[in-house]
């Protein structure tokens, strides 16, 4: 299947200069939503996967369908002063400032093997946070599976020695 006929390529979105992938024409077709989770169970499947972790939001989205299919958990990553319980947190540079990234302190047990999941790959930020939130719980990253890697922003040197499953490339 061609997967990149349902990505909606959005000219000058959120800001002028960006084209921002839309992946909610590939959610709203069930064959291609069922096709891309697959391809991440499989993957997931392979790497004797014990738990999902995901960045809000749409790591949710791509994370919590292959944590059903596969019988194991899901525990979500989020911003600072979303999750309602004691946390580990840590702070990582965005293009302008930085941001908080938090997991819930008691939603890994060390040694589980994690597949983390996200839409999509740019610089790298978002990910190389929630690496270090799953590795300080004690959890360790087997696999990192996206929808889309934006190559030209070389996101892949921040995530050198991780085992990366991406499904597209822009
Ligand atoms: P990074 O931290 O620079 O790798 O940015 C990745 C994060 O930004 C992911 O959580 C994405 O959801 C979001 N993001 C950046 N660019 C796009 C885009 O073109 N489409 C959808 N999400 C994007």
């Amino acid at each position: 299947m061609d997967l990149k006929q349902h990505v909606a390529i959005v000219d000058g979105w959120p800001k002028p200069g960006i084209k921002f992938k839309d992946i909610t024409p590939l959610m709203n077709d069930g064959e291609a939503y069922r096709y891309a989770t697959d391809k991440i169970v499989e993957y997931a499947r392979e790497r004797e996967i014990d738990l999902i972790v995901g960045p809000e939001a749409r790591g949710f989205i791509i994370g919590c369908p292959v944590a059903y299919s596969l019988g194991v958990g899901f525990a979500p990553v989020r911003k600072e002063g979303k999750l309602p319980r004691e946390t580990v947190k840590v702070e990582y540079g965005l293009e302008y400032g930085t941001d908080i990234l938090t997991i819930h302190k008691d939603a890994i047990k060390p040694g589980q093997r994690v597949l983390i999941t996200d839409d999509l790959l740019a610089t790298g930020g978002t990910i190389e946070a929630t690496i270090k939130l799953v590795e300080e719980l004690g959890g360790v990253v087997a696999g990192i599976a996206f929808l889309i890697e934006l190559t030209y922003l070389d996101g892949k040197t921040k995530l050198d020695g991780y085992d990366v499953l991406t499904l597209m490339q822009y």
